[in-house]
């Protein structure tokens, strides 16, 4: 890639297929029949992504998409599904689940926070335990990859949970649809929203929302907010094939040739596998410069990795960022409560010797600054050992 085309990893936006960028060269009336083809095209895709295979209308979900970043789609799922009566059990660990809470804060209802910090994933027990405790509470939200960490959260057995105690779940698995498993029929969820521009690897323009048909049917006049309702978007998305309000044309153009690549390289399970080995070959290399991950085992996920800041006095992440970028990569600066950290994304168009190349450039970098290793501070991992161990607590807020 050359020089003036970095790498992106900041997921999302990404780094997209040329194809992708290409198929954006034309202009599109919103209005014409060529383009409510592309609609319709778009959503169908988009539940085949869901559900491999199943012939078009026989799905239990519909696909409604919203103008906007991922956090507009993430609102109108929330304003349109929840009755004024609601009360949601927000699983939060990191600023993806406090964002839903503080979204449920302005459109007025009512939420009680699981927190656990940012290194640790709410459970299944926990949140059986909690809907146990708390009959009044009637959907319980959940992220399904933190983004802001890199936590990998257990979304199946907190699924489980939810529908054991039969509530109803609602997840923000912008980070992770279209790689990590989503199947309907093992994991039950009434709403589960994600955007363009991350494992979909198209550009930023638009969310969507998949949403049980029964769940859709009752949403009529619910929404606080006439932009944001995906029960009026998907109405008039029906019946006239169009979208409220200008659509975004040559995102919806540049998602779907981003689809087709999906598709080609073998679907979701065929991602995972791609990013997992991104991850595997950014975090040995990285490791091995000494750096520390925030995060262990089974929560470090193939999406996006933290690690900890260097304790070097020479290092400073400005420069450390500046250095990178002119190797050909940006990198995305932390975004924990507590400890200085960096992030690096391991999705969108790139193969494992493209992260090869990531440390390479880190090592490259690391000597430009005169900074002999990547060891973390001890504060920073005795702050992380104390975090996890306060974390362990099923504490409600
Ligand atoms: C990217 C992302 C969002 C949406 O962020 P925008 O900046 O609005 O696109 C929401 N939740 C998660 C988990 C994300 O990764």
């Amino acid at each position: 890639m050359p020089m003036d085309h970095p790498y992106l990893l900041t997921p999302g936006p990404l780094t997209t297929a040329a194809s992708v960028k290409q198929a954006m060269l034309k202009d599109w009336g919103s209005w014409d029949g060529e383009f409510r083809a592309m609609t319709r095209q778009l959503r169908d895709g988009i539940l085949q992504v869901l559900e491999p295979g199943l012939d078009t209308g026989s799905q239990d979900y519909e696909c409604i998409p919203m103008q906007g970043s991922g956090t507009f789609v993430v609102e109108a799922m929330l304003g349109t599904i929840l009755p004024e009566d609601s009360h949601c059990l927000v699983l939060i660990n990191g600023a993806y689940g406090q964002r839903m809470a503080q979204t449920l804060d302005r459109i007025g209802r009512a939420h009680t926070d699981l927190n656990k910090g940012d290194y640790l994933p709410p459970r299944g027990s926990e949140v059986a335990t909690l809907l146990d405790q708390h009959p009044h509470i009637t959907h319980v939200l959940a992220v399904h990859c933190e983004t802001s960490s890199g936590i990998l959260n257990p979304l199946q057995e907190i699924a489980d949970a939810v529908h054991a105690a039969g509530r109803r779940l609602l997840i923000d698995s912008m980070s992770a649809f279209g790689a990590l498993p989503t199947d309907p029929n093992s994991l039950r969820f009434d709403a589960l929203v994600s955007s363009a521009n991350k494992c979909i690897e198209g550009v930023p323009g638009f969310g969507f929302a998949l949403i049980k048909k029964d769940v859709l049917q009752g949403c009529e006049g619910r929404c606080h907010s006439l932009s944001l309702d995906l029960y009026d978007q998907w109405k008039v998305m029906e019946s006239s094939g169009q979208w409220r309000y200008t659509p975004p044309t040559h995102v919806v153009a540049a998602c779907l040739e981003a689809l087709r690549l999906h598709q080609a390289e073998g679907g979701s399970p065929a991602r995972l596998q791609r990013y997992s080995r991104n991850r595997d070959a950014l975090v040995t290399g990285m490791r091995q410069l000494g750096f520390e991950t925030l995060l262990d085992g089974d929560w470090l996920s193939p999406i996006i990795v933290t690690f900890l800041q260097p304790k070097h006095a020479n290092y400073r992440f400005d420069r450390f960022y500046e250095l990178l970028k002119n190797r050909g990569f940006i990198i995305y600066p932390g975004k924990l409560t507590v400890v200085d950290s960096f992030r690096v994304g391991c999705i969108g168009q790139m193969t494992e010797d493209t992260l090869r190349d990531v440390v390479t450039a880190v090592s490259e970098t690391l000597g430009i600054m005169d900074v002999d290793s990547g060891e973390p501070s001890q504060a920073a991992l005795d702050e992380r050992s104390t975090a996890m161990r306060d974390g362990q607590a099923t504490e409600l807020m």
